[in-house]
Protein backbone atom coordinates (compact mmCIF):
# COMPACT_ATOMS: atom_id res chain seq x y z
CA UNK A 1 0.00 0.00 0.00
CA UNK A 2 1.89 3.36 -1.20
CA UNK A 3 0.73 6.88 0.45
CA UNK A 4 2.19 10.07 -1.26
CA UNK A 5 5.85 10.93 -0.98
CA UNK A 6 6.06 13.14 1.81
CA UNK A 7 6.85 16.75 0.84
CA UNK A 8 10.23 17.77 2.78
CA UNK A 9 9.76 21.06 1.88
CA UNK A 10 6.95 20.85 4.63
CA UNK A 11 8.66 18.92 6.58
CA UNK A 12 11.40 21.19 6.84
CA UNK A 13 8.77 23.83 8.21
CA UNK A 14 8.10 21.34 11.37
CA UNK A 15 9.42 23.16 14.12
CA UNK A 16 8.10 26.77 12.42
CA UNK A 17 4.96 25.14 12.09
CA UNK A 18 4.57 23.79 15.52
CA UNK A 19 5.18 27.29 16.45
CA UNK A 20 2.43 28.93 14.54
CA UNK A 21 -0.07 26.08 15.88
CA UNK A 22 0.88 26.98 19.28
CA UNK A 23 -0.27 30.49 18.71
CA UNK A 24 -3.70 29.34 17.24
CA UNK A 25 -4.55 26.30 20.29
CA UNK A 26 -2.20 27.45 23.20
CA UNK A 27 -1.19 24.89 26.08
CA UNK A 28 -1.60 21.25 25.62
CA UNK A 29 -3.84 21.41 22.21
CA UNK A 30 -0.53 20.44 20.47
CA UNK A 31 1.31 17.55 20.60
CA UNK A 32 4.80 16.99 18.85
CA UNK A 33 6.49 14.70 20.91
CA UNK A 34 7.55 11.57 19.52
CA UNK A 35 6.32 9.20 22.42
CA UNK A 36 3.02 11.41 22.61
CA UNK A 37 2.32 11.02 18.38
CA UNK A 38 2.38 7.40 18.90
CA UNK A 39 -1.16 7.15 20.33
CA UNK A 40 -2.34 8.35 16.71
CA UNK A 41 -0.09 6.72 14.37
CA UNK A 42 -2.65 4.01 13.41
CA UNK A 43 -6.64 4.08 13.36
CA UNK A 44 -8.26 0.07 13.88
CA UNK A 45 -6.55 -0.84 10.71
CA UNK A 46 -3.35 -1.45 12.91
CA UNK A 47 -1.80 -2.72 9.55
CA UNK A 48 -0.55 0.69 8.47
CA UNK A 49 1.08 3.08 10.44
CA UNK A 50 2.92 6.45 10.19
CA UNK A 51 3.45 8.88 12.79
CA UNK A 52 1.82 12.69 11.95
CA UNK A 53 4.02 15.83 11.67
CA UNK A 54 2.57 16.98 14.43
CA UNK A 55 -1.23 16.51 16.24
CA UNK A 56 -3.20 19.15 17.24
CA UNK A 57 -6.55 19.26 19.45
CA UNK A 58 -8.48 22.52 19.18
CA UNK A 59 -11.30 23.06 21.48
CA UNK A 60 -13.56 25.69 19.55
CA UNK A 61 -14.68 25.55 15.65
CA UNK A 62 -12.64 28.94 15.51
CA UNK A 63 -9.64 27.19 16.52
CA UNK A 64 -10.23 24.37 13.34
CA UNK A 65 -10.82 27.45 11.27
CA UNK A 66 -7.34 29.48 11.57
CA UNK A 67 -5.77 25.68 11.95
CA UNK A 68 -7.42 25.08 8.68
CA UNK A 69 -6.72 28.16 6.71
CA UNK A 70 -3.03 28.18 8.13
CA UNK A 71 -2.03 24.66 6.74
CA UNK A 72 -4.07 26.11 3.89
CA UNK A 73 -1.73 29.06 3.06
CA UNK A 74 1.55 26.70 3.50
CA UNK A 75 0.30 23.85 1.66
CA UNK A 76 0.23 21.48 4.80
CA UNK A 77 -2.02 18.55 5.12
CA UNK A 78 -4.67 17.42 6.94
CA UNK A 79 -6.36 14.40 8.73
CA UNK A 80 -9.01 14.70 10.53
CA UNK A 81 -9.56 12.22 13.40
CA UNK A 82 -12.43 11.03 15.81
CA UNK A 83 -11.68 8.05 17.89
CA UNK A 84 -9.73 6.35 15.59
CA UNK A 85 -11.90 3.27 15.38
CA UNK A 86 -11.65 3.17 11.22
CA UNK A 87 -11.39 -0.21 10.24
CA UNK A 88 -10.37 1.11 6.72
CA UNK A 89 -7.25 3.43 7.22
CA UNK A 90 -9.03 6.56 6.76
CA UNK A 91 -7.53 7.95 10.02
CA UNK A 92 -4.16 7.31 9.38
CA UNK A 93 -1.78 9.96 9.28
CA UNK A 94 0.94 11.68 7.24
CA UNK A 95 4.48 12.05 8.32
CA UNK A 96 3.75 15.34 6.33
CA UNK A 97 0.19 16.01 7.28
CA UNK A 98 -1.04 17.65 10.94
CA UNK A 99 -3.56 15.69 12.31
CA UNK A 100 -6.49 17.02 13.71
CA UNK A 101 -8.00 15.33 16.28
CA UNK A 102 -11.43 15.95 17.71
CA UNK A 103 -11.62 14.57 20.98
CA UNK A 104 -11.80 17.99 22.85
CA UNK A 105 -14.93 18.43 20.37
CA UNK A 106 -17.23 16.31 23.59
CA UNK A 107 -20.56 18.06 24.34
CA UNK A 108 -24.02 17.12 23.90
CA UNK A 109 -25.14 21.27 22.80
CA UNK A 110 -29.14 20.82 22.68
CA UNK A 111 -31.74 18.46 23.13
CA UNK A 112 -34.48 19.28 21.11
CA UNK A 113 -37.58 16.73 22.64
CA UNK A 114 -40.22 18.99 20.15
CA UNK A 115 -38.39 18.68 17.31
CA UNK A 116 -36.79 15.03 18.01
CA UNK A 117 -33.41 16.46 17.47
CA UNK A 118 -30.22 16.55 19.17
CA UNK A 119 -27.37 18.84 18.13
CA UNK A 120 -23.66 17.62 19.39
CA UNK A 121 -20.18 17.86 18.69
CA UNK A 122 -18.49 15.31 16.66
CA UNK A 123 -16.35 14.09 19.47
CA UNK A 124 -19.18 13.03 21.78
CA UNK A 125 -19.46 9.17 20.91
CA UNK A 126 -22.39 7.53 19.56
CA UNK A 127 -23.25 5.66 22.53
CA UNK A 128 -23.05 9.03 24.41
CA UNK A 129 -25.94 10.60 22.11
CA UNK A 130 -28.35 7.69 23.39
CA UNK A 131 -26.90 8.32 26.92
CA UNK A 132 -27.99 11.57 27.07
CA UNK A 133 -31.65 11.10 25.94
CA UNK A 134 -32.61 7.90 27.02
CA UNK A 135 -34.14 8.96 30.46
CA UNK A 136 -36.51 10.18 28.12
CA UNK A 137 -37.49 7.16 26.49
CA UNK A 138 -35.32 8.32 23.29
CA UNK A 139 -32.63 6.63 21.54
CA UNK A 140 -29.98 7.46 18.72
CA UNK A 141 -30.01 4.53 16.02
CA UNK A 142 -27.03 3.62 14.62
CA UNK A 143 -25.52 1.58 16.67
CA UNK A 144 -21.94 0.33 15.56
CA UNK A 145 -19.87 -2.49 17.54
CA UNK A 146 -17.68 -0.01 18.39
CA UNK A 147 -20.14 2.21 19.87
CA UNK A 148 -18.81 2.50 23.02
CA UNK A 149 -15.54 4.71 21.62
CA UNK A 150 -16.32 5.62 18.00
CA UNK A 151 -17.74 9.72 17.57
CA UNK A 152 -20.59 11.01 15.66
CA UNK A 153 -17.79 12.91 13.84
CA UNK A 154 -16.37 9.36 12.62
CA UNK A 155 -19.84 7.83 11.94
CA UNK A 156 -20.91 10.89 9.71
CA UNK A 157 -17.69 10.83 7.66
CA UNK A 158 -18.08 6.95 7.32
CA UNK A 159 -21.43 6.39 7.16
CA UNK A 160 -21.64 4.25 9.81
CA UNK A 161 -23.92 1.27 10.82
CA UNK A 162 -25.17 -1.18 12.86
CA UNK A 163 -27.16 -3.93 13.61
CA UNK A 164 -30.46 -1.71 14.02
CA UNK A 165 -29.68 -0.15 10.57
CA UNK A 166 -31.93 -2.34 8.84
CA UNK A 167 -34.76 -1.34 9.86
CA UNK A 168 -33.73 1.96 11.30
CA UNK A 169 -30.98 3.39 8.31
CA UNK A 170 -27.70 4.00 8.14
CA UNK A 171 -26.07 7.37 9.93
CA UNK A 172 -27.03 9.50 6.37
CA UNK A 173 -30.73 8.18 7.32
CA UNK A 174 -30.52 9.72 10.84
CA UNK A 175 -28.55 12.87 10.40
CA UNK A 176 -30.87 16.15 9.60
CA UNK A 177 -27.70 19.00 9.75
CA UNK A 178 -23.98 19.24 9.96
CA UNK A 179 -21.71 22.31 10.64
CA UNK A 180 -18.75 22.19 8.61
CA UNK A 181 -14.68 23.57 8.53
CA UNK A 182 -13.88 23.58 4.54
CA UNK A 183 -9.83 23.43 4.11
CA UNK A 184 -9.45 27.76 2.78
CA UNK A 185 -11.33 28.04 6.81
CA UNK A 186 -14.41 28.69 5.65
CA UNK A 187 -17.34 27.71 7.81
CA UNK A 188 -20.49 26.14 6.59
CA UNK A 189 -23.94 24.82 7.76
CA UNK A 190 -25.79 22.53 5.65
CA UNK A 191 -29.25 21.25 6.61
CA UNK A 192 -30.68 21.98 10.27
CA UNK A 193 -33.45 20.99 12.41
CA UNK A 194 -35.93 21.04 9.40
CA UNK A 195 -36.84 17.94 7.21
CA UNK A 196 -36.22 19.58 4.25
CA UNK A 197 -33.51 20.99 2.56
CA UNK A 198 -33.25 23.29 -0.36
CA UNK A 199 -30.70 23.19 -3.35
CA UNK A 200 -28.46 20.00 -3.60
CA UNK A 201 -27.84 17.22 -0.81
CA UNK A 202 -24.68 18.32 -0.03
CA UNK A 203 -25.76 16.60 3.22
CA UNK A 204 -25.85 13.08 1.38
CA UNK A 205 -22.76 14.27 -0.23
CA UNK A 206 -21.06 14.68 3.01
CA UNK A 207 -22.27 11.51 5.24
CA UNK A 208 -19.79 8.87 3.95
CA UNK A 209 -16.97 11.80 2.87
CA UNK A 210 -14.19 10.13 4.86
CA UNK A 211 -12.52 13.58 5.57
CA UNK A 212 -12.01 14.36 2.29
CA UNK A 213 -14.18 17.22 2.25
CA UNK A 214 -14.23 19.12 5.16
CA UNK A 215 -13.76 18.94 9.33
CA UNK A 216 -17.22 18.04 10.47
CA UNK A 217 -17.42 20.22 14.02
CA UNK A 218 -20.91 19.48 14.66
CA UNK A 219 -24.12 17.52 14.12
CA UNK A 220 -27.83 17.35 14.11
CA UNK A 221 -29.01 13.91 14.97
CA UNK A 222 -32.77 12.38 14.69
CA UNK A 223 -33.38 10.90 18.12
CA UNK A 224 -35.92 8.42 18.24
CA UNK A 225 -38.38 6.52 20.78
CA UNK A 226 -37.56 3.87 22.30
CA UNK A 227 -39.95 0.82 20.88
CA UNK A 228 -42.18 -0.37 24.08
CA UNK A 229 -41.26 -4.16 23.27
CA UNK A 230 -37.63 -5.71 21.84
CA UNK A 231 -37.32 -9.50 21.52
CA UNK A 232 -34.43 -11.29 20.38
CA UNK A 233 -34.43 -14.65 18.65
CA UNK A 234 -31.39 -17.05 18.33
CA UNK A 235 -31.57 -19.61 15.66
CA UNK A 236 -28.77 -22.19 14.92
CA UNK A 237 -28.70 -23.46 11.14
CA UNK A 238 -26.74 -26.84 10.15
CA UNK A 239 -25.54 -25.16 7.15
CA UNK A 240 -24.85 -21.25 6.24
CA UNK A 241 -26.56 -21.93 2.78
CA UNK A 242 -30.32 -22.68 4.92
CA UNK A 243 -29.50 -19.95 7.55
CA UNK A 244 -28.83 -17.61 4.33
CA UNK A 245 -32.19 -18.38 2.78
CA UNK A 246 -34.06 -18.07 6.07
CA UNK A 247 -33.10 -14.32 6.27
CA UNK A 248 -33.94 -14.23 2.60
CA UNK A 249 -37.73 -15.66 3.31
CA UNK A 250 -38.21 -13.65 6.40
CA UNK A 251 -37.78 -10.01 4.08
CA UNK A 252 -39.46 -11.62 1.63
CA UNK A 253 -42.52 -12.37 4.07
CA UNK A 254 -42.39 -8.83 4.23
CA UNK A 255 -40.50 -8.78 7.72
CA UNK A 256 -38.49 -5.91 8.62
CA UNK A 257 -36.66 -7.21 11.67
CA UNK A 258 -34.64 -4.45 13.99
CA UNK A 259 -31.72 -6.13 13.69
CA UNK A 260 -30.81 -9.69 11.80
CA UNK A 261 -27.51 -10.38 12.08
CA UNK A 262 -25.36 -13.89 11.04
CA UNK A 263 -22.47 -15.54 12.50
CA UNK A 264 -20.14 -18.64 11.34
CA UNK A 265 -19.30 -21.40 13.38
CA UNK A 266 -15.36 -19.96 13.65
CA UNK A 267 -17.22 -16.46 14.92
CA UNK A 268 -19.72 -18.40 17.38
CA UNK A 269 -16.95 -19.82 19.07
CA UNK A 270 -14.88 -16.99 19.30
CA UNK A 271 -17.65 -14.72 20.87
CA UNK A 272 -19.02 -18.12 22.92
CA UNK A 273 -15.36 -18.47 24.82
CA UNK A 274 -15.50 -14.60 25.13
CA UNK A 275 -18.78 -13.66 26.32
CA UNK A 276 -20.53 -16.76 26.91
CA UNK A 277 -23.86 -15.55 25.32
CA UNK A 278 -25.80 -18.83 25.27
CA UNK A 279 -24.95 -19.56 21.99
CA UNK A 280 -24.80 -23.02 20.43
CA UNK A 281 -21.72 -25.04 19.90
CA UNK A 282 -23.46 -27.48 17.67
CA UNK A 283 -24.16 -25.61 14.75
CA UNK A 284 -22.69 -23.66 11.26
CA UNK A 285 -24.47 -20.71 11.08
CA UNK A 286 -26.33 -18.85 13.80
CA UNK A 287 -29.07 -15.97 13.50
CA UNK A 288 -29.95 -12.91 16.08
CA UNK A 289 -33.25 -11.88 14.63
CA UNK A 290 -34.06 -8.80 16.80
CA UNK A 291 -38.25 -8.04 16.40
CA UNK A 292 -39.25 -4.38 18.14
CA UNK A 293 -42.75 -2.98 18.13
CA UNK A 294 -46.05 -2.82 20.29
CA UNK A 295 -46.05 -6.18 22.60
CA UNK A 296 -48.98 -7.82 20.22
CA UNK A 297 -47.11 -6.78 16.81
CA UNK A 298 -44.32 -8.56 18.52
CA UNK A 299 -45.44 -11.80 19.75
CA UNK A 300 -47.42 -12.62 15.87
CA UNK A 301 -43.96 -11.26 14.58
CA UNK A 302 -42.01 -14.07 16.50
CA UNK A 303 -44.46 -16.96 15.90
CA UNK A 304 -44.21 -16.26 12.27
CA UNK A 305 -40.25 -15.77 12.39
CA UNK A 306 -39.91 -19.17 14.10
CA UNK A 307 -42.44 -20.97 11.70
CA UNK A 308 -39.90 -19.78 8.57
CA UNK A 309 -36.66 -20.66 10.67
CA UNK A 310 -38.49 -23.88 11.38
CA UNK A 311 -39.38 -24.63 7.63
CA UNK A 312 -35.69 -23.20 6.71
CA UNK A 313 -34.07 -26.45 8.59
CA UNK A 314 -33.54 -24.48 12.26
CA UNK A 315 -32.53 -26.88 14.62
CA UNK A 316 -32.28 -24.55 17.70
CA UNK A 317 -34.43 -21.84 18.29
CA UNK A 318 -34.27 -19.73 21.53
CA UNK A 319 -36.27 -16.57 22.35
CA UNK A 320 -34.83 -14.08 24.82
CA UNK A 321 -37.39 -13.99 28.11
CA UNK A 322 -36.12 -10.68 29.75
CA UNK A 323 -33.91 -7.81 28.60
CA UNK A 324 -30.77 -9.09 29.93
CA UNK A 325 -31.02 -12.33 28.19
CA UNK A 326 -32.03 -10.05 25.17
CA UNK A 327 -29.06 -7.95 25.37
CA UNK A 328 -26.96 -11.42 26.44
CA UNK A 329 -27.86 -12.60 22.57
CA UNK A 330 -26.54 -9.18 21.52
CA UNK A 331 -22.80 -8.84 23.55
CA UNK A 332 -21.75 -11.71 21.56
CA UNK A 333 -22.67 -10.47 18.23
CA UNK A 334 -21.17 -6.51 19.39
CA UNK A 335 -18.11 -8.58 20.84
CA UNK A 336 -17.44 -10.29 17.72
CA UNK A 337 -14.16 -8.81 16.91
CA UNK A 338 -12.24 -8.64 19.74
CA UNK A 339 -13.52 -12.07 20.51
CA UNK A 340 -11.75 -13.06 17.30
CA UNK A 341 -8.64 -10.87 18.38
CA UNK A 342 -8.46 -13.57 21.09
CA UNK A 343 -7.86 -16.50 18.61
CA UNK A 344 -5.31 -15.19 16.44
CA UNK A 345 -2.59 -12.36 16.33
CA UNK A 346 -3.86 -10.36 13.86
CA UNK A 347 -6.96 -10.12 11.67
CA UNK A 348 -8.05 -8.07 8.75
CA UNK A 349 -11.82 -7.49 8.78
CA UNK A 350 -13.23 -7.17 5.19
CA UNK A 351 -16.56 -5.13 4.75
CA UNK A 352 -18.18 -5.98 1.18
CA UNK A 353 -21.83 -5.69 0.38
CA UNK A 354 -23.56 -8.48 -1.36
CA UNK A 355 -26.75 -8.96 -2.75
CA UNK A 356 -28.49 -11.09 0.13
CA UNK A 357 -29.75 -14.14 -2.53
CA UNK A 358 -25.87 -14.74 -3.34
CA UNK A 359 -24.85 -15.19 0.43
CA UNK A 360 -24.65 -19.02 -0.16
CA UNK A 361 -22.54 -18.76 -3.09
CA UNK A 362 -19.91 -16.47 -1.86
CA UNK A 363 -19.38 -18.66 1.75
CA UNK A 364 -18.66 -21.18 -0.88
CA UNK A 365 -16.49 -19.02 -2.86
CA UNK A 366 -14.42 -17.67 0.49
CA UNK A 367 -14.04 -20.91 1.79
CA UNK A 368 -12.14 -21.98 -1.24
CA UNK A 369 -10.23 -18.79 -1.13
CA UNK A 370 -9.41 -19.67 2.57
CA UNK A 371 -8.17 -22.79 0.94
CA UNK A 372 -5.90 -21.19 -1.53
CA UNK A 373 -4.27 -18.74 0.69
CA UNK A 374 -3.88 -20.98 3.82
CA UNK A 375 -5.52 -18.64 5.85
CA UNK A 376 -8.75 -19.21 8.61
CA UNK A 377 -11.66 -17.02 8.05
CA UNK A 378 -14.52 -15.93 10.44
CA UNK A 379 -17.52 -14.58 9.41
CA UNK A 380 -19.92 -12.09 10.71
CA UNK A 381 -22.40 -10.32 8.82
CA UNK A 382 -25.67 -7.91 8.81
CA UNK A 383 -27.16 -10.58 7.23
CA UNK A 384 -30.29 -8.33 6.61
CA UNK A 385 -28.47 -6.10 4.79
CA UNK A 386 -25.97 -8.16 3.12
CA UNK A 387 -23.34 -6.75 4.52
CA UNK A 388 -20.36 -9.27 5.02
CA UNK A 389 -17.43 -8.71 7.79
CA UNK A 390 -15.24 -12.13 6.80
CA UNK A 391 -12.11 -11.14 9.07
CA UNK A 392 -8.74 -12.96 7.69
CA UNK A 393 -6.92 -14.51 10.61
CA UNK A 394 -2.98 -14.17 10.29
CA UNK A 395 0.26 -13.26 11.97
CA UNK A 396 2.24 -10.76 11.16
CA UNK A 397 5.12 -12.17 12.23
CA UNK A 398 5.04 -14.42 10.10
CA UNK A 399 6.90 -13.51 6.90
CA UNK A 400 4.65 -13.02 4.06
CA UNK A 401 1.18 -13.68 5.71
CA UNK A 402 0.21 -10.04 5.55
CA UNK A 403 0.19 -9.81 2.38
CA UNK A 404 -1.21 -13.28 1.81
CA UNK A 405 -4.14 -11.93 4.08
CA UNK A 406 -4.26 -8.62 1.66
CA UNK A 407 -4.48 -10.44 -1.25
CA UNK A 408 -7.24 -12.64 0.21
CA UNK A 409 -9.27 -9.70 1.11
CA UNK A 410 -9.12 -7.90 -1.90
CA UNK A 411 -10.47 -11.33 -3.57
CA UNK A 412 -12.91 -11.24 -1.59
CA UNK A 413 -14.30 -7.75 -1.84
CA UNK A 414 -13.45 -8.19 -6.07
CA UNK A 415 -16.18 -11.20 -5.48
CA UNK A 416 -18.93 -9.01 -3.71
CA UNK A 417 -18.42 -6.90 -7.12
CA UNK A 418 -18.92 -10.06 -9.08
CA UNK A 419 -21.94 -10.77 -7.79
CA UNK A 420 -23.83 -7.38 -7.85
CA UNK A 421 -22.39 -5.69 -4.61
CA UNK A 422 -20.25 -3.19 -3.70
CA UNK A 423 -17.05 -2.60 -2.23
CA UNK A 424 -17.68 -1.35 0.98
CA UNK A 425 -20.83 -1.54 3.58
CA UNK A 426 -19.90 0.78 6.14
CA UNK A 427 -16.17 0.77 7.23
CA UNK A 428 -15.72 3.24 4.12
CA UNK A 429 -12.93 3.32 1.55
CA UNK A 430 -10.12 4.71 3.23
CA UNK A 431 -6.51 2.95 1.98
CA UNK A 432 -7.41 -0.49 2.54
CA UNK A 433 -10.49 -0.28 -0.58
CA UNK A 434 -8.84 2.46 -2.23
CA UNK A 435 -6.81 0.53 -5.09
CA UNK A 436 -9.75 -1.34 -5.58
CA UNK A 437 -12.50 1.41 -6.77
CA UNK A 438 -11.31 0.84 -10.46
CA UNK A 439 -12.83 -2.80 -9.95
CA UNK A 440 -16.02 -1.33 -9.26
CA UNK A 441 -15.92 2.24 -10.91
CA UNK A 442 -15.45 3.58 -14.44
CA UNK A 443 -13.10 6.34 -15.51
CA UNK A 444 -16.10 8.29 -15.89
CA UNK A 445 -17.42 7.36 -11.99
CA UNK A 446 -14.21 8.01 -10.79
CA UNK A 447 -13.64 11.59 -12.44
CA UNK A 448 -16.98 12.49 -11.57
CA UNK A 449 -16.22 11.47 -7.38
CA UNK A 450 -12.88 13.72 -8.25
CA UNK A 451 -14.70 17.02 -9.13
CA UNK A 452 -17.08 16.92 -6.28
CA UNK A 453 -13.82 16.45 -3.88
CA UNK A 454 -12.25 19.65 -6.00
CA UNK A 455 -15.24 21.30 -5.46
CA UNK A 456 -14.53 21.78 -1.61
CA UNK A 457 -10.96 20.82 -1.53
CA UNK A 458 -8.92 21.92 -4.78
CA UNK A 459 -5.35 21.44 -3.71
CA UNK A 460 -6.03 18.05 -2.35
CA UNK A 461 -4.69 19.10 1.13
CA UNK A 462 -7.52 17.36 3.05
CA UNK A 463 -6.63 13.63 3.82
CA UNK A 464 -4.81 12.74 0.64
CA UNK A 465 -3.65 9.31 -0.30
CA UNK A 466 -7.22 7.80 1.36
CA UNK A 467 -10.20 6.96 -1.14
CA UNK A 468 -8.90 7.46 -4.65
CA UNK A 469 -6.39 5.27 -6.37
CA UNK A 470 -4.70 8.09 -7.88
CA UNK A 471 -4.10 11.66 -6.86
CA UNK A 472 -3.46 13.98 -9.51
CA UNK A 473 -4.33 17.70 -9.95
CA UNK A 474 -7.99 18.76 -10.33
CA UNK A 475 -7.45 20.35 -13.79
CA UNK A 476 -6.18 17.14 -14.71
CA UNK A 477 -9.27 15.10 -14.23
CA UNK A 478 -10.91 13.32 -16.81
CA UNK A 479 -7.11 12.09 -18.29
CA UNK A 480 -6.52 9.07 -16.34
CA UNK A 481 -7.58 5.72 -18.40
CA UNK A 482 -8.89 3.11 -16.16
CA UNK A 483 -9.61 0.26 -18.82
CA UNK A 484 -12.06 -2.41 -18.07
CA UNK A 485 -11.44 -2.47 -14.39
CA UNK A 486 -8.16 -1.78 -14.83
CA UNK A 487 -5.76 1.02 -14.55
CA UNK A 488 -3.05 1.50 -17.49
CA UNK A 489 0.24 0.27 -15.84
CA UNK A 490 -1.07 -0.83 -12.29
CA UNK A 491 2.62 -1.81 -11.18
CA UNK A 492 3.34 2.02 -11.33
CA UNK A 493 3.41 3.62 -7.89
CA UNK A 494 0.00 5.98 -8.28
CA UNK A 495 1.99 8.46 -5.51
C1 LIG B 1 -14.31 -3.29 17.22
C2 LIG B 1 -14.85 -2.42 16.13
C3 LIG B 1 -16.15 -2.60 15.70
C4 LIG B 1 -16.67 -1.79 14.68
N1 LIG B 1 -17.97 -1.98 14.31
C5 LIG B 1 -18.51 -1.19 13.37
C6 LIG B 1 -19.87 -1.35 12.99
O1 LIG B 1 -20.61 -2.18 13.52
N2 LIG B 1 -20.35 -0.52 12.03
C7 LIG B 1 -19.57 0.43 11.44
O2 LIG B 1 -20.06 1.15 10.59
N3 LIG B 1 -18.28 0.60 11.78
C8 LIG B 1 -17.74 -0.17 12.72
N4 LIG B 1 -16.42 0.01 13.08
C9 LIG B 1 -15.61 1.02 12.37
C10 LIG B 1 -15.54 2.42 13.06
O3 LIG B 1 -15.86 2.33 14.43
C11 LIG B 1 -16.46 3.42 12.37
O4 LIG B 1 -16.02 3.65 11.05
C12 LIG B 1 -16.56 4.76 13.10
O5 LIG B 1 -17.54 5.57 12.50
C13 LIG B 1 -15.26 5.56 13.13
O6 LIG B 1 -15.43 6.61 14.05
P1 LIG B 1 -14.17 7.30 14.75
O7 LIG B 1 -14.66 8.38 15.62
O8 LIG B 1 -13.33 6.29 15.41
O9 LIG B 1 -13.45 7.91 13.48
P2 LIG B 1 -11.92 7.81 13.03
O10 LIG B 1 -11.49 6.40 12.97
O11 LIG B 1 -11.12 8.71 13.87
O12 LIG B 1 -12.01 8.43 11.58
C14 LIG B 1 -12.71 7.75 10.57
C15 LIG B 1 -12.76 8.63 9.32
O13 LIG B 1 -13.55 9.77 9.59
C16 LIG B 1 -12.81 10.97 9.39
N5 LIG B 1 -13.25 11.86 10.47
C17 LIG B 1 -13.32 11.59 11.79
N6 LIG B 1 -13.85 12.65 12.44
C18 LIG B 1 -14.11 13.58 11.51
C19 LIG B 1 -14.66 14.90 11.55
N7 LIG B 1 -15.06 15.47 12.70
N8 LIG B 1 -14.78 15.59 10.39
C20 LIG B 1 -14.40 15.05 9.21
N9 LIG B 1 -13.87 13.81 9.11
C21 LIG B 1 -13.74 13.09 10.25
C22 LIG B 1 -11.35 10.55 9.46
O14 LIG B 1 -10.53 11.39 8.69
C23 LIG B 1 -11.41 9.15 8.87
O15 LIG B 1 -11.40 9.22 7.47
C24 LIG B 1 -15.88 -0.79 14.08
C25 LIG B 1 -14.56 -0.60 14.52
C26 LIG B 1 -14.05 -1.41 15.52
C27 LIG B 1 -12.64 -1.17 15.97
Amino acid sequence: MLMPAPEQDIIAQRLDLIAALRRIVPGEGVIADETSLRAFECDGLTAYRQLPLVAVLPSNVQQVAEVMKLCNARGVKIVPRGAGTSLSGGALPLADGVLLGLGKFNKVLDIDWDNRCAVVQPGVTNLGITRAVEHRGFYYAPDPSSQIACTIGGNVAENSGGVHCLKYGLTTNNILGVEMVLMNGDIVRLGGKHLDAEGYDLMGIICGSEGLLGVITEVTVRILPKPTTQRAVLAGFPTSESAGNCVARIIASGIIPGGMEMMDRPAIHAAEDFVHAGYPRDVEALLIIELDGPPAEVDDLLLRVKDIAERCGSVSLRVSQNEDERLAFWAGRKAAFPAVGRISPDYLCMDGTIPRKTLPLVLTRMGQLSEKYGLRVANVFHAGDGNLHPLILYDANNPGELARAEEFGADILRLCVEVGGVLTGEHGVGVEKRDLMPAMFSEADLAQQMRVKCAFDPNHRLNPGKVFPVLHRCAELGRMHVHKGQLAFPDLPRF
